[in-house]
């Protein structure tokens, strides 16, 4: 005859007990916690819930925060007539998606120009990087977050890339223009 159903010693762990219910071992189990100073010991259940919380397919590949979306930053070097040309991919929360577009932005202000062909396509690609940050600050505030997000740093005005291009650029084609200044 078998026992009556109630918790019983572990079969597979000495350590706790599993749930016989009169005819076979279940799978609930619970563990015996240290038995306090006065009083008898406290059963823990082992688990609490079956609904554990799933990573996001479509979170942020960073910090798993939604909601993000596939986000593409490009940018550009140019050294005299070679140039090169990096994309930046991938699926972002708002807070992520700034941080690459800081980072991508503030490389090409610095480094686009400086090629013949990167002084006509640099433009184009700073334009492309707005449009694209622009559509990601359009996600809504991140929530669900389980990693720390890309530290954002300071914004294009606290960089030196925008002051390299809104000063450094003008400066060099002046002294450029002078060096050939029909005399
Ligand atoms: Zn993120």
């Amino acid at each position: 005859v078998a026992p009556p159903a109630g918790w019983y010693t572990d079969p597979s762990d000495s350590a706790g007990l599993r749930w016989w219910d009169g005819q076979q071992w279940t799978t609930a189990t619970r563990q015996l916690a240290p038995a306090p100073p006065t009083g008898p010991a406290i059963l823990v259940p082992t688990q609490t819930s079956t609904t554990a919380v799933r990573a996001d397919p479509h979170g942020c590949q960073v910090c798993g925060a939604g909601p993000a979306r596939a986000t593409k930053f490009r940018s550009v070097r140019g050294m005299i007539v070679l140039f090169v040309w990096r994309t930046h991919c991938g699926r972002w929360c708002r807070d992520c998606a700034e941080a690459k577009f800081r980072e991508a932005q503030n490389f090409t202000l610095a480094w686009g120009w400086w090629g013949f062909f990167t002084l006509f396509f640099t433009p184009v690609v700073v334009g492309m990087n707005l449009y694209e940050n622009s559509k990601a600050q359009g996600l809504a505030a991140p929530t669900n977050r389980r990693a720390a997000p890309l530290p954002k740093g300071g914004d294009l005005f606290h960089r030196p890339g925008i002051w390299i291009a809104l000063v450094g650029l003008p400066l060099a084609f002046i002294v450029f223009g002078l060096g050939h200044w029909p005399s």
